[in-house]
């Protein structure tokens, strides 16, 4: 696979905030790679860099190996999809898709088939006749896509478009998304702060924080081996539960199906109990009073003492890195997936 985006040392600060420093990764052609992080943390800005809508203060950025960084956003040829999706309230769903190509001069003959098809693609065919404040969330965030592909971007740029939809809807839009990034088997940068959007959309993530990748990777390794503590943190339904070493180098760090409850060397007594489906989610304070969650098929009283064992751990430095032969990629090296 060709690199599609590469970012060689990549910096961008506002007044002293540094949302970029000195960032390099790279994306492969057709690839869904997905900006994960909480709000505040840069993604944005990012995309928007790609797009040529930021500059950047420092660093190189490429797009199919051409150097972009002090181009034009007209001239590289990426679409960007917004989170409000950015609509033109008054215009019908068709004027909304074939602006941009009425903005390049296209001729009405040329524009007519291309609209059609994208909107048959998209399954909106139906509504390409009403004005966007008539139609729903799901269907506007669709005509947005729609209004993206029929450009024929070199990269999809996506700033949590599916944020506003509501959480019924969301499931569903995600494997939509998903699906129609397959078929394109184009390149998509998809940011947001919702790491079930990373695991169920991304071919790899990237974890942002303090303006660097923490991690890039597969969700799943993300999720299992986080390279630091605040990776283990900040992925997942729970948070990785965070024990002191005995030996008092470090803390040993472990998620909550890594936990079995019964017996074994660890207690800790029940805050909260919540039945959520077949499980008991519980909050627990454990041993050196640190909060541990943990589910149980029963539930047990508030005030209850659990006892329980680690089927498996990771081993966290003082300065929460990962050990166990696991590093950061500090800094990462020109060209680097970041990934060590
Ligand atoms: P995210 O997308 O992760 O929520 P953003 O990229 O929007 O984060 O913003 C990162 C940080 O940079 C925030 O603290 C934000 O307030 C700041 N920021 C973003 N754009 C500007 C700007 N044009 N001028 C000054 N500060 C900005």
């Amino acid at each position: 696979m060709t690199a599609k985006l590469e970012f060689e040392r990549v910096s961008k600060r506002f007044g002293n905030r540094m949302v970029a420093d000195d960032i390099s990764f790279t994306v492969d052609q057709g690839e869904f790679f997905v900006i994960l992080g909480p709000s505040g943390e840069g993604k944005s800005t990012l995309l928007r860099m790609i797009a040529g809508i930021e500059p950047v203060d420092a660093g190189t950025i490429r797009i199919d190996g051409r150097d972009v960084t002090d181009l034009a956003p007209h001239l590289r040829n990426v679409a960007m999809v917004f989170q409000n999706y950015a609509l033109y309230p008054n215009m019908t769903v068709y004027q909304n898709i074939a602006f941009p190509l009425k903005m390049k001069f296209f001729s009405r003959e040329e524009i007519e088939p291309k609209v059609r098809d994208v909107a048959k693609t998209l399954g909106i065919t139906e509504i390409l006749d009403r004005r966007v404040h008539q139609i729903s969330g799901g269907q506007q965030q669709r005509v947005a896509l729609a209004r993206a592909i029929v450009r024929s971007p070199s990269i999809f740029l996506l700033d949590e478009p599916l944020s506003n939809l509501d959480a019924r809807v969301r499931f569903g839009a995600r494997a939509e998304l998903k699906k129609i990034q397959r078929d394109l088997g184009q390149t998509f940068l998809f940011v947001t702060h919702d790491q079930k959007e990373a695991e169920s959309l991304s071919d790899r993530t990237g974890v942002l924080h303090l303006g660097r990748f923490e991690q890039i990777g597969a969700f799943h390794e993300i999720y299992e081996r986080p390279l630091s503590r605040w990776v283990g943190d900040f992925v997942g339904d729970f948070p990785m539960n965070f024990l002191p070493e005995a030996s008092g180098d470090g803390e040993l760090g472990f998620r909550t199906e890594w936990i079995e409850v019964g017996d074994g060397p660890y207690s800790a007594v029940v805050e909260v109990a919540e039945r959520q489906g077949d499980v008991v989610s519980l909050l627990c304070r454990g041993p050196a009073g640190r909060r541990v969650f943990m589910t149980a098929l029963q539930r047990p009283a508030v005030g209850e003492t659990v006892h329980f064992r680690l089927r498996q751990s990771l081993h966290f430095a003082a300065d929460g890195r990962l050990m166990d032969g696991g590093s950061l990629p500090s800094p990462p090296g020109p060209l680097s997936r970041g990934v060590p």
